[in-house]
């Protein structure tokens, strides 16, 4: 591998993973660095499960130079304001976790120690009150958030809710347009150097060979590169985070369309609803150790909002990840890097950071051990945060009401999870990580929503007459009452958004 040729990268499947990784290659690195090949077969297919995504998937289309309303129309997305989860803490319980910070600093400190000293005096209206993308989801309206960050309506995110089986297939055709080679074609056989281990050629059912540099393993569960041939062992968390299946399940659309994603807890796991332009997704997410198939299939036809539109469709996975992400030449990238289950719907976002942090390490020499080691490191650190915020949800909970969520409630969980927990408790400090993907208004809405509620608040506060924090309270209620009246309702801003493209490109 000279130094001025350009890197031969093989990307081996073309799920989301595989043409995300493809299409960000060939748009983000010149051709005279790399020259990007993919490996699909259209025999064994995508997963086609992955339909609600984080704000942070807007950076990526916008870095590979995607325009938005092209991609919600080619998607049929909607938009995402966050997941509202109910029945979790308590049966009857429901909250959001939104995109977007609750309430504004007071007197300097976070907004929600205000907030505990009021609710403690009997003073405040619960959390969400106080969330300008909480009450968007409550009535239904959507906007982009404002430009000017001195406005209060710049403070929140948005994501999307798409169709799953359309995302790759838009990326391919960005991918295509921009010198990547597709080639149809199941890998065989992989051979690798006897010396050094690392993969030197692909060969195809059909006779084809591939050589490469580097080959992302983007095969989904199957791990043909990095799991079959490497050999790479898997971290398995069920025991932390038992839910192992799912049944998925398109339905008719009711009703005005939410711009947020529901899951709703069940007697041994949960079930999302995912609301796209032309139809709903839902599934569930189920520990075959606490109910059996027969039993989830039923709860999910029971719980429908709409007629079914397809068979209901069974998955099988655990949740943990590869004990190494990329060794030797091989990068595994989507679920052949691992999977932390939906709830938090991550696994597309995870796809995001690993292909990021690559072309972050692109490695300019031959002896690439430091990039990998600290890429391994980079992504062990995203896994392991992930996995602790979702295993809050199950953990802090009070439900007593069957075998599973005495399980979860009681289980063991990581020492870096229960301090944190420990810390929220007492003082209402949400633990800071340096770098991670949910950050203190995430934990402050499932620590809160969980039923998590601090025993004291920031003693500076005290000083602060109680009528000065609720005048602050209530203009914040004002604000987000004045942000909300210029809002169009979600399917309004769907219909706006295809007039105005309509309008752009004939007129
Ligand atoms: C129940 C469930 C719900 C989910 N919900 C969400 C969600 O809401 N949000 C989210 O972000 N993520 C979600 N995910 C994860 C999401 O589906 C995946 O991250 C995403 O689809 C990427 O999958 P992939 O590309 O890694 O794998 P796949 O889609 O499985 O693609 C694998 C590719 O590899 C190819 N391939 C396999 N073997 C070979 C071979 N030998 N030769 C050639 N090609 C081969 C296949 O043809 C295919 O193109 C969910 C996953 C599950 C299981």
């Amino acid at each position: 591998m000279g130094q001025d040729a350009p890197r031969r990268i093989v990307v081996v499947g073309g799920g989301t993973a595989g043409w995300m990784a493809a299409a960000a290659l060939v748009s983000v690195l010149p051709s005279q660095r790399v020259q990007v090949t993919l490996v699909e077969s259209e025999a064994i297919g995508i997963i086609g499960v992955g339909e609600a995504t984080l704000p942070h998937l807007r950076h990526f289309n916008e870095t590979l130079g995607i325009n938005e309303a092209d991609f919600i129309k080619a998607t049929s997305a909607t938009l995402k304001l966050g997941i509202e989860f109910v029945n979790w803490a308590r049966k009857g319980d429901s909250y959001v976790h939104p995109f977007g910070d609750f309430g504004t600093e007071i007197a300097g400190l976070p907004f929600h120690q205000a907030w505990t000293r009021m609710r403690a005096a009997g003073k405040a209206r619960e959390i969400g009150a106080y969330s300008l993308p909480v009450r968007m989801c409550a009535a239904n309206r959507f906007d982009r958030p404002a430009e000017d960050p001195a406005d209060f309506a710049s403070r929140f995110g948005y994501a999307y809710q798409f169709d799953a089986t359309r995302y790759a297939p838009f990326l391919r055709q960005h991918a295509e347009a921009r010198g990547a080679t597709r080639i149809e074609g199941i890998v065989d056989t992989v051979h690798c150097d006897p010396e050094t281990g690392d993969i030197e050629r692909l060969d195809l059912k059909d006779g084809q060979e591939i050589e490469g540099d580097f080959f992302f393993d983007c095969t989904g569960f199957r791990g043909v590169l990095i799991g079959q041939a490497l050999n790479v062992g898997y971290e398995d968390w069920s025991h932390w985070l038992p839910c192992n299946r799912a049944i998925a399940l398109p339905c008719e659309k009711s009703g005005p369309t939410p711009p947020y994603t529901r899951a709703t807890a069940h007697q041994a796991g949960w079930q999302w609803r995912i609301p796209l332009q032309h139809r709903t997704g839902n599934g569930h997410v189920y520990a075959s150790d606490f109910i059996d198939d027969e039993t989830a299939r039923q709860t999910l036809l029971d719980n429908l909002e709409g007629a079914p539109l397809a068979d209901p469709r069974p998955l099988r996975f655990t949740t943990g990840r590869r004990k190494q992400f990329w060794a030797h030449n091989c990068v595994s990238i989507g679920l052949a890097g691992g999977f932390l289950e939906p709830l938090e719907s991550t696994s597309i976002h995870l796809t995001q950071i690993a292909i990021t942090q690559f072309i972050e390490l692109f490695p300019v020499d031959n002896d690439y051990t430091l990039e990998r080691e600290s890429y391994n490191a980079h992504m062990t650190r995203e896994f392991e945060r992930v996995r602790d915020f979702l295993i809050l949800h199950y953990h802090a909970t009070e439900r007593t009401d069957s075998e599973f969520w005495n399980y979860v409630r009681t289980m063991p969980v990581p020492d870096s999870l229960t301090e944190k927990m420990a810390l929220f408790r007492q003082t209402g400090r949400v633990g800071r990580y340096q770098q991670g993907l949910f950050l203190e208004p995430s934990w402050l809405a499932v620590y809160l929503g969980q039923r998590i509620v601090p025993q004291s608040w920031d003693g500076r506060l005290d000083t602060i007459p109680e009528e000065s924090l609720g005048q602050s309270l209530t203009t914040i209620e004002s604000q987000i009452d004045q942000a909300m009246s210029r809002m169009p309702d979600h399917d309004t801003w769907l219909a706006n958004l295809a007039d105005v493209e309509a309008e752009t490109r004939h007129g």
